[in-house]
């Protein structure tokens, strides 16, 4: 076998003649499109630009940085420069901002942040994968030191060396969400002690309000000091030179450090000075294949809005699988092949402090937001694993389907174990379309340690089966309050001792089929249990008996979770 000297690895592609392919930002979405684009085409330039000291770096890992569970720097560096060169043959030039775009001439300018120098760069196709900057609000005192946001690995260090250099033992975390209880499992592994002020009623409010309730006694649980339903008006540095959040209500909480992790925003900056359309998300529009108005110019990540696969309406969503799989098919379009991103669907996770909250598709309210009404909903709290076996741990599960169809719309979970993985299988369900008929019939996993015969997955698919061809109506609880329905508790009498919905009776199942005469045929009666297993059964007794019965999803512990979030039932 002979080699033309020309193609050797060095000098082909020649980079004055060949297509040149730049691209915008080198971490999630930009990263896996200059790695994606190498494997399909030998014959492309391509170079990416950062404007931070690092590329491909794992941001997901960053709160785990700052609290010494990932202990070393470099693990956080999944791939450099130099492996881009010559694994690759991808240029990166690190900090060097992209400060503008010409679209007639196809050049951009960067800025070399370390010499100041500016100079233009050609491009062929541009990909721009930005991200989102975190938010800081105009308020007093937000960029005191001391006040971080975590978005890179300086951040971080500089967060860890705060910490070490003050002896810090309190912070204060601003934003309940998925970074921000990332950040206090990582404080409280350090050893600080937490208050999260968040301004919505409820910690993680991308989930339904009742869903997020173990989570919130578990945080509590932990030590956390929750302030809830309060913003942040401003932070005031103290006489001791500790810093004082200030809430909207006036309470004030004193700290060592401040983070602020009360969203993102994408950074459409370069878009919009280029003229390229921004959607009314705040995203870059863009295709299927992720290409912008520009046909040289696409965009992928953060910075970009698209459809969402359950609602249809155009969303932002900061997540990293998105942006790589983005990232993907930016690379497969520039190559000519004609792959399209299916959309989001908001799979997540996040451990806090031992518990695990995974969610996928759409949430209730986010149904209502985007006006859907056609939908129900079954609440149940099944064991992880067969309840034969030691150390089953309950999973709080609420799973919304469409109605007549049973399209799954979207599930919420919370609990110690074996979470993740029934949002994952859900999450498939949702990506191919799937109803509550295929969730009951999904061959899963099962021996007693990892699951069940009928695995909540299953469970959650039958009782949706069941609302749907009418075994089982529900009640809605948001309307105890003004239902002339009897509420009929099927516990035994010490479990109804111990709690109950208010003007429920007791008549336990062990004693219904006795007694079940006792109750009127005139009202609707609306059975409630511990999680809705008995009530379930008493509902299918009741209606076989000639009676109008509803379950009450999920049973008192739904009716507690409502309770503690205040929405009274
Ligand atoms: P990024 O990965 O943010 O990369 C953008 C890069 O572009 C940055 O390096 C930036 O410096 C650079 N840049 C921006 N503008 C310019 C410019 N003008 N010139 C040059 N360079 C520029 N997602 C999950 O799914 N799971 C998680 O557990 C998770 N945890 C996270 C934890 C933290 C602390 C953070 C910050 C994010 C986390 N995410 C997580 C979100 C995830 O990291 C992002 O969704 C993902 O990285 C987005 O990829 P991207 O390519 O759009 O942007």
């Amino acid at each position: 076998m002979s080699y033309d000297a020309d193609a050797s690895p060095t000098n082909w592609p020649d980079r004055r003649l060949a297509r040149r392919i730049v691209i915008v930002g080198g971490v999630a979405g930009g990263a896996s499109c200059a790695a994606r684009l190498r494997r399909l085409d030998e014959s492309v330039a391509i170079a990416i630009f950062d404007r931070g000291p690092y590329v491909a770096f794992a941001n997901c890992g960053l709160p785990y940085y700052v609290g010494d569970v990932i202990a070393d720097e470099h693990t956080l560096l999944v791939a450099s420069p130099e492996m881009f060169r010559e694994r690759f043959n991808i240029e990166v030039h690190t900090n060097t901002d992209v400060i503008g775009i010409d679209r007639a001439v196809h050049t951009i300018v960067v800025r070399d942040l370390r010499t100041g120098n500016s100079r233009t760069e050609r491009y062929d196709a541009l990909v721009l994968s930005p991200g989102a900057a975190p938010i800081r609000p105009q308020l007093p005192g937000v960029d005191l030191p001391g006040v971080f946001a975590v978005r890179n690995i300086p951040d971080s260090r500089r967060i860890r060396s705060w910490i070490a250099d003050r002896c810090a033992s309190t912070a204060v975390v601003v934003g309940g969400g998925f970074i921000g209880l990332e950040m206090v499992e990582n404080l409280i592994h350090r050893g600080l002690s937490l208050t999260v002020l968040e301004k919505r009623p409820q910690v993680m409010p991308p989930l339904d309000p009742e869903v997020a309730v173990p989570l919130t006694e578990h945080l509590i649980a932990k030590g956390v000091r929750l302030h809830l339903g309060d913003g942040l008006a401003r932070i005031d540095e103290g006489a001791d030179g500790r810093l004082i959040v200030v809430a909207e209500s006036g309470a004030s909480f004193p700290a060592d450090l401040v983070i602020l992790a009360i969203g993102v925003r994408p950074e459409t900056e370069l878009a919009m000075a280029a003229g390229l359309p921004i959607g009314s998300r705040g995203g870059i529009v863009v295709d299927a294949q992720m290409r912008t108005s520009d046909p040289r110019i696409w965009a992928v990540g953060d910075v970009v809005e698209v459809a969402d696969v359950v609602t249809g309406q155009e969303t932002v969503l900061p997540l990293a699988g998105p942006a790589n799989r983005q990232g993907r098919v930016a690379a497969e379009s520039i190559a000519g092949r004609t792959t399209q991103f299916r959309g989001i669907q908001a799979t997540a996770v996040v451990g806090v402090l031992g518990l695990t909250v995974a969610s996928t598709g759409a949430s209730e309210k986010g149904l209502r937001r985007a006006g859907v009404t056609s939908f129900e909903k079954v609440y149940l709290h099944p064991g992880h694993h067969a309840g034969y076996y030691p150390g089953a741990r309950p999973i709080h599960l609420k799973l919304l389907f469409s109605v007549p169809d049973g399209r799954i719309l979207g599930a919420q979970a919370i609990g110690l174990e074996g979470v993740e993985k029934r949002i994952d299988v859900i999450a498939t369900a949702i990506q191919f379309r799937g109803t509550v008929h295929d969730l009951a019939e999904a061959e899963l996993c099962y021996a007693p340690q990892f699951g069940a015969a009928k695995d909540p997955v299953n469970v959650a698919g039958m009782l949706a089966e069941n609302v749907l061809n009418g075994d089982m109506p529900v009640a809605d609880w948001l309307a105890l309050d003004r239902t002339d329905a009897l509420l009929l508790d099927v516990r035994e009498p010490d479990e109804f001792a111990d709690g109950h919905v208010p003007n429920a009776i007791n008549l336990p199942l062990s004693q219904l089929r006795d007694r079940y005469a006792e109750l009127p045929t005139d009202r609707e009666i609306w059975t409630c249990c511990s999680v809705g297993q008995r009530a379930y059964f008493a509902t299918r007794f009741l209606m076989q008996r000639g009676y109008r019965s509803r379950n009450l999803s999920g049973g008192y512990t739904t009716y507690r979770a409502f309770s503690a979030v205040g929405r009274k039932p």
